[in-house]
């Protein structure tokens, strides 16, 4: 039994190792901040420049317990085991698909064939239970998967797809992307460094963080 625990424990740890070794490998880009037309700012979790293309990672921030969800669908559910209870929250894809909308804005006349992988990643706690949809919408390439499954998706994407970018290309991107990409500590606005002030129009609608700077700094978050 005491075997079988240190072997878990062990390649727990080893999975571990090998996913922050492969992020790092892949020169792992947190926090991107892209502006968008309207001002406001699109915020990428994780980013990764790949000769394939790249890939956009989005965490949605839930409550631990099941998932079930749909493309199409405005709002998914997360289902709390614990708290028998079911929360609502906005479709994950539709914000990542967004978010790939104001890459492709900043990064148009780059490389007309860049190619843009979707990644929606639920955290640790998280479990998808019911999922569905397409592989792809439009030309970006779709995925919802749990945290741990990080590392074996950007090695499909490898594997699975055509190189598009050259090595000066990706290497350049990967500056421009570090240059956008800002700490965020939760309580301060990770733009210009004011407070966050909570927002919520009505009960029924999610709560945001705008900028106490507004409106000379329009950045803002679902809470
Ligand atoms: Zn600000």
């Amino acid at each position: 039994m005491l075997l079988l625990v240190l072997l878990w424990i062990y390649s727990e740890q080893y999975n571990k190792y090998a996913q922050d070794l492969l992020r790092e490998e892949l020169g792992e880009i947190p926090n991107v901040y892209v502006k968008r037309r309207n001002g406001y700012y699109a915020e990428i979790d994780r980013l990764y420049v790949l000769p394939q293309g790249i890939v956009a990672v989005y965490e949605p921030k839930t409550g631990k317990g099941e998932i079930s969800g749909a493309e199409g669908r405005a709002s998914w559910i997360v289902f709390s085991v614990i708290l028998d209870r079911k929360n609502h929250f906005p479709s994950p894809l539709t914000i990542n698909n967004s978010n790939i909308y104001a890459l492709k804005e900043v990064l148009r006349g780059i490389n007309p064939d860049t190619r843009y992988f979707s990644v929606v990643m639920f955290r640790q706690g998280n479990i998808i239970k019911s999922m569905k949809l397409n592989a792809k919408k439009d030309d970006i390439t779709q995925y919802v998967i749990e945290t741990r499954n990080l590392a074996k998706t950007l090695r499909n994407i490898m594997k699975n797809h055509g190189t598009v970018l050259n090595n000066s290309e990706v290497y350049g991107l990967r500056d421009y992307f570090k240059s956008l990409s800002k700490q965020n500590d939760g309580v301060h606005c990770p733009i210009c460094g004011a407070s966050l002030t909570p927002f919520q129009k009505n009960r029924m609608t999610p709560k945001y963080l705008h900028c106490a700077n507004f409106p000379n700094c329009k950045y803002s978050r679902l809470e």
